[in-house]
């Protein structure tokens, strides 16, 4: 990257533990794990969880080709705490285990480990019974530095802050200061210690972007999850307002929140805090001197179909207003079907549905899908079967452009 332009990459936003229920997959279900890029390139991973995985494959394959020469990877590796959601990803990242490339971790001494507590953490991962292989098959070269709250240093002109949240056994929170701008990592927090309030605040004071854990409801928060060291929504809207802010990402979302969750959240908070956002898997975003910019992930699911549906839609426009207009759908994406059919199609053997589009007669529309059967039973009307088909995208299908 050679403008002055960072870039900051979510590839795990869950909380806990992973998700894999369907009503998650929209704001993903990889736990923790950001990546910032400086302006000069230099690249930062914010915590280990399952999504790490993913940062480590995109890495080895930036254009979705497996790179035939493995170019050296560099990155600093700023761990908040040790809890499983944040280091759980660290046996999956091919990186670690290739000789060329070089890594700079860095947390903090936990009372329970004591000295180098991430090494420890690290080597114990890979330890027997828990890994096939021991850490002395991750050949790259790493480093250990070992911070508190309060510290302040510099890696190849970003500035690092850090400051302790309120979480059990510990928890870091770090600012990452940059000539295209500021981001505070801060998740894994309960509010309520008047002394780490404040701290956090400072930590936050004027960033662009706080990242900041949304896990629970307020009243959540309030009652049943009281003492469980996280935070709510409501919270993160009022550290933004206090500390300035410029958005405010909901992040850490709970393994039971579905996406419909999410989204209440994130509504919730844009009527308190309108430039909030709910961190999702794959969604990134650049700071630079003309602001912040957010960018979301392919979030269709389903295989898209070119198409030329007239429609009317109606929302929200940026500035809060509502809308109406008469609009052309372009393409569609679907995700599955139930059907009744004489036949009796196998369970997971293919099915391809052809639906002729009527309605618009200067266009003849055909959407055909491919799909698995998924589901299937007899005799639901009139001796026919009802069938449950997911449709799955077909490879090298080219998205629209006009
Ligand atoms: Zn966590
Ligand atoms: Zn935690």
């Amino acid at each position: 990257m050679t403008q002055n332009t960072a870039k900051l990459v979510f590839w795990g936003v869950r909380g806990s533990t992973p998700t894999l229920e369907r009503d998650t997959w929209r704001y993903g279900g990889n736990t923790a794990c950001l990546e910032f890029l400086a302006p000069g390139g230099t690249r930062f991973i914010l915590d280990c969880g399952t999504g790490l995985r993913m940062l480590g494959n995109r890495l080895r394959a930036p254009n979705n080709h497996w790179a035939e020469s493995h170019e050296a990877i560099e990155a600093h590796v700023l761990v908040t705490h040790y809890h499983w959601d944040h280091i759980q990803g660290i046996p999956f990242f091919q990186p670690f285990f290739e000789i060329q490339n070089r890594f700079h971790f860095c947390s903090f001494e936990s009372e329970s480990l004591g000295r180098h507590s991430l090494r420890q953490v690290l080597e114990a991962q890979l330890a027997k019974p828990y890994f096939p292989v021991d850490v002395t098959t991750m050949k790259s070269m790493r480093t250990f530095r070992e911070v508190t709250g309060g510290e302040e240093w510099e890696i190849e002109g970003t500035r690092i802050r850090t400051a302790w949240l309120n979480h059990p056994q510990g928890c870091l929170g770090y600012r990452l200061e940059t000539t295209a701008g500021s981001v505070v990592y801060a998740t894994d927090n309960e509010p309520g210690v008047p002394e780490l309030d404040e701290n956090l605040r400072k930590l936050a004071e004027g960033a662009d972007v706080l990242v900041y854990d949304a896990q629970y409801s307020p009243e959540q928060l309030a009652t049943i999850r009281k003492g469980w060291g996280h935070s709510s929504w409501l919270e993160g809207v009022k550290i933004a307002r206090e500390a300035k802010v410029g958005h405010l990402v909901l992040f850490h979302h709970d393994p039971d929140s579905s996406s419909r969750t999410i989204d209440g959240f994130l509504s919730a908070a844009r009527q308190e805090f309108p430039a909030t956002w709910a961190a999702m898997e794959g969604m990134s975003i650049n700071l630079s001197e003309r602001g912040v910019n957010l960018k979301l992930p392919d979030a269709r699911l389903g295989q898209r179909r070119r198409l030329r549906f007239s429609a009317t839609v109606s929302g929200l426009c940026d500035d809060g207003r509502a809308f109406e207009e008469k609009a052309t759908v372009r393409d569609l994406s679907v995700q599955g079907a139930y059907l009744y059919l004489h036949s009796r199609p196998r369970l997971q053997s293919e099915l391809r549905v052809v639906i002729e589009a009527t309605g618009d007669e200067s266009h003849s529309s055909v959407l055909s899908l491919r799909g698995a059967v998924v589901y299937c039973e007899s005799g639901r009307e009139k001796n026919q079967n009802g069938v449950g088909v997911v449709f799955v995208e077909d490879s090298g299908l080219e998205s629209p452009r006009d």
